[in-house]
């Protein structure tokens, strides 16, 4: 039938079925040069303590150096990685990078809080204790100073074995995010058997905070009940100062957002350590 339509038609005549796939092939195929090269690199945004009290802590944020489209967000490559598996040894290289980085800094006298992203399939893979537990030797990073945000989709299956490998992981000293929260399957009761430190409150509640009640409504709880469970409170995607304004009344304590900083080159981040913390219209990079 593709030939029917006419020289060179063929890929266009279903777009579904006969460009995306070939599209993700190609970008698949892409990968594996991408790590081959490594092409990534990691942005980092800060995450900013309403108390100020301790040190800087950032997420490592992934993107893709590509040879020909540029820098590519984890948007454009993230799920074509998990579907293949190349997952693995990106997520991998993340730790490994954002571990290094954070072990020359603090040899520098400069201490900062780490968050590495971490699919379900990698927390899952068998090896994945062992990776960390390797990159956090050889690295020689102290475990207290990175932070693994994991996702509600972790917790779908095999809960209890889950539940005991981030208690392992946690004996390490390394503490864990649970991302995007209230965007799962959530339900407020079962947090409580969550083995978690930090909870993310997801970007689409703080963007609902100025236009609708259940948005408000939601997050309130969420924060009360996290600080009942003894569990801190991060919100994720703050743009605005009302957002920000309703985040602090209701005692949250961290707040992360284009409010404050985008994701930031690692130089960059480097060369205005130290104003960060504060935060302040001036310390506005963007
Ligand atoms: P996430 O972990 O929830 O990260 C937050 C995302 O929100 C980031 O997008 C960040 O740039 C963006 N963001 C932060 N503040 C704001 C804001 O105020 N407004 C808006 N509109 N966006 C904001 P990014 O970097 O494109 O990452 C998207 C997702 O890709 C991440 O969501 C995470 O799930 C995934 N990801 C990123 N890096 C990695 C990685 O190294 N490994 C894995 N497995 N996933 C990663
Ligand atoms: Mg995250
Ligand atoms: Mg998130
Ligand atoms: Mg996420």
């Amino acid at each position: 039938a593709a030939k029917e339509l006419g020289k060179g038609q063929a890929r266009f005549y279903d777009p579904a079925m006969e460009c995306e796939i070939p599209h993700k092939l190609q970008r698949e195929r892409e990968l594996v040069d991408a790590i081959e090269r490594e092409e990534f690199v990691l942005h980092l945004q800060p995450q900013i303590s309403i108390s100020g009290d301790d040190c800087l802590r950032v997420e490592a944020l992934i993107r893709w150096k590509h040879p020909t489209l540029g820098l590519l967000p984890p948007a454009d490559f993230i799920i074509i990685a998990e579907d293949s598996g190349l997952i693995i040894p990106i997520g991998t290289w993340v730790l490994r990078r954002a571990c290094r980085f954070a072990a020359q800094l603090l040899n520098d006298g400069k201490k900062i809080n780490i968050a590495v992203n971490i699919s379900t399939k990698q927390l899952r893979h068998p090896d994945f204790y062992k990776t960390l537990t390797d990159i956090l030797t050889e690295e020689s990073f102290p475990p207290h100073l990175l932070e693994l945000e994991i996702t509600e989709s972790c917790f779908l299956e095999d809960l209890d074995a889950v539940i005991l490998l981030i208690q392992k992981i946690r004996k390490l000293g390394v503490t864990i995010a649970l991302d995007d929260f209230g965007t799962g399957f959530s339900s407020l009761n079962y947090l409580r058997k969550l083995p978690v430190d930090y909870l993310k409150i997801d970007r689409s509640f703080i963007q609902g905070l100025e236009i609708d009640r259940e948005s408000q409504a939601i997050t309130s709880s969420v924060i009360s009940l996290a600080s009942e469970l003894n569990i801190h409170v991060i919100a994720e995607g703050v743009e605005t100062t009302a957002q920000f304004d309703f985040l602090r009344c209701r005692k949250v304590e961290y707040v992360q957002g284009f409010l404050f900083y985008r994701p930031l080159p690692m130089n960059i981040l480097l060369n205005s350590f130290g104003q960060i913390k504060v935060f302040n219209d001036q310390n506005k990079l963007n």
